[in-house]
């Protein structure tokens, strides 16, 4: 169950979880915004996805990822 927030978790498995968006947070502005991952290879993984990401507030390269709406609808 804990699985869903491992950075290992690749896009197929948060497929899997039902997950199509993660949540990345800005850790200079903390800005948080929401990334679809549906269109990325499933063997990506949400480490790799962190580290891609530029935060579109500040420019900051340094990205938190989590997958988003797990128990949502
Ligand atoms: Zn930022």
């Amino acid at each position: 169950m804990s699985s869903i927030n491992n950075p290992a978790i690749t896009v197929g498995e948060m497929k899997l979880h039902g997950v199509e968006k993660i949540w990345a947070t800005c850790s200079q502005c903390r800005r948080p915004w929401l990334v679809p991952v549906e269109f990325l290879p499933a063997t990506t993984n949400l480490a790799t996805i962190a580290k891609l990401m530029i935060c579109p507030n500040c420019g900051g390269r340094s990205v938190m990822a989590s997958p988003a709406s797990v128990g949502r609808d």
